[in-house]
């Protein structure tokens, strides 16, 4: 087994003091660093024997390129007036109305936000979560009925470590931030999770399945590894 323990600790870079956290891997050979691009973390990994000092010593030996890759993380981002975004693949802007006392809504290629503008990213998210759960239920039975299974129950949240899971009894996890990737990649994430319901595996003939019912797969597999980074830059009220 590959047990992880995780602990906090603080590097300090050019009079910088950078979290870092440290993973304590059984399976892991050597130290390492990276970054995740989803928690916008520096993590060091131990090998069981290591002790933490020689970790520290590697991660300050490496300081320049922690630096580096934290500048190459996007901007964080916080839904607001005026803001362009692609939401299930619609390229559209956020307008606030103030007056308007409608909530959230789309209109052409526009999201209109009523009320107090100190709500508007949360009522964003909101709305996104909404709309795509119901996006999500839709194109899930869709898929299933194709492959001749029962999506039971879909969970749209902010999911950390996977896209999306899904249980044997019909019950999918997806991240809301799917809504914010082109449509086919969404619509893979979905086709993906319902091939489970097939094949609880990722065998050869898991992946047939997920060919079957999404043939662009291997696009949209390379689009969420090139642009996690961008999904995870939204950040959450
Ligand atoms: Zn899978």
């Amino acid at each position: 087994m590959n047990e992880i323990s995780k602990q906090a600790a603080t590097l300090c870079v050019q009079g910088k003091d950078i979290p870092l956290t440290i993973e304590r891997r059984t399976q892991a050979k050597h130290i390492r660093l990276k970054i995740s691009r989803k928690s916008r973390q520096v993590v060091l990994v131990l090998p069981r024997r290591a002790s933490l000092q020689a970790g520290m010593r590697f991660a300050q030996s490496k300081a320049e390129w922690i630096l580096a890759q934290l500048a190459l993380l996007p901007q964080k981002r916080v839904f607001q007036d005026g803001m362009p975004l692609s939401f299930l693949g619609r390229q559209s802007v956020i307008h606030h109305s103030a007056m308007a006392k409608r909530g959230v809504w789309f209109d052409q290629d526009v999201i209109w936000v009523s009320g107090q503008p100190e709500h508007l990213a949360r009522r964003v998210q909101d709305f996104f979560k909404k709309e795509f759960y119901a996006y999500a239920l839709k194109k899930a039975r869709e898929v299933a009925e194709h492959a001749h299974v029962n999506v039971k129950k879909i969970t749209v949240r902010d999911t950390v470590s996977r896209w999306g899971s899904c249980s044997k009894s019909g019950h999918l996890n997806l991240s809301w931030r799917l809504g914010l990737a082109p449509l086919f990649v969404a619509d893979y994430v979905i086709a993906h999770e319902v091939a489970h319901l097939v094949e609880m595996n990722h065998s050869d003939a898991f992946w047939a399945v997920v060919a079957d019912l999404c043939p662009e797969y291997k696009k949209a597999e390379n689009w969420l590894k090139k642009n996690t980074a961008y999904l995870y830059s939204f950040v959450i009220k």
